[in-house]
């Protein structure tokens, strides 16, 4: 049996002055087919072997590599038994909150693309005072209860879908190489970038701003799913960024992680 399903770190535990008072907590599964089940269905060689998940802080280690594994295989395994442990922290978690007078924040998808709307919608509707989101590789997932929120991320290979998301009011993320020591773009592609590195707030988001997050862990080069904030872009003719690509890139998709 697993320890507790909800926790928190760095990312999600910084606080900010937008919008209410929160307590954020968030699922950590193991990603790609660390446990041996499949988690991001939508992966690509290159997130999953830059992936923070198992390659950033703490998460590089064995006893949290473990941990994930153990809550995974609880997921795959014995469902009645992990959601009946889900609903109880998710309890826990909107009481402790309601003594503090903030409000209950959840991210399901720390290091996973689970489609929680579809396998577990009643997650939203028992907990509709929970605010729950979540980034995505799955462009389709945008019929979503009310308390979801998700952001789209940039994979290198889905521009065009980014693009379907920016302009018809929702979000993406993307993460920039090189931004370290110089500032985040203020603008990409023609659309507005925020710094998302600043909170993990993204239902806060104004529609169709790029979350811009900047490269972590110990991979530097993740080929375009690490975007050029320098790139001098041509829309019709992204390098990488074709269709062709794009299927060639989806044959891929099995790779294994180390
Ligand atoms: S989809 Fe996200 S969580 Fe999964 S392997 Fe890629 S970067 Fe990691």
């Amino acid at each position: 049996m697993p320890e507790k399903l909800l926790g928190t770190n760095n990312k999600l535990s910084k606080q900010s002055s937008r919008g209410e008072p929160y307590v954020l907590r968030g699922l950590s599964l193991a990603p790609a087919n660390l446990s041996g089940y499949e988690t991001c269905p939508m992966r690509t060689p290159d997130c999953t072997k830059a992936c923070i998940g198992v390659k950033s802080g703490h998460n590089r280690f064995n006893p949290a590599k473990q941990a994930k594994i153990r809550k995974t295989k609880l997921f795959f395994e014995d469902n009645e038994t992990f959601m009946a442990l889900l609903f109880r922290e998710l309890n826990n978690h909107r009481k402790y909150c309601d003594r503090l007078g903030k409000k209950p924040v959840v991210r399901l998808n720390t290091y996973s693309d689970i489609v929680w709307e579809k396998k577990h919608p009643e997650i939203f509707r028992e907990f509709s005072d929970i605010q729950f989101y979540d980034y995505t590789k799955m462009h389709r997932r945008w019929d979503l209860p009310k308390n979801y929120h998700l952001t789209l991320s940039y994979t290198g290979y889905n521009w065009e879908q980014c693009v379907e998301w920016l302009t018809t009011t929702r979000n993406v993320a993307v993460v920039f190489k090189d931004c370290w020591d110089n500032p985040l773009p203020t603008e990409w592609r023609g659309f507005p970038v925020v710094d998302a590195d600043e909170d993990d707030c993204r239902w806060l988001e104004a529609p169709g701003v790029i979350a811009g997050l900047r490269t972590k862990g110990s991979v530097k080069n993740a080929g375009p799913f690490f975007a050029d904030s320098q790139e001098l872009f041509t829309p019709l003719t992204i390098s990488g960024d074709s269709p062709d690509t794009n299927r060639k890139e989806s044959m891929h998709i099995a790779n294994t992680m180390d």
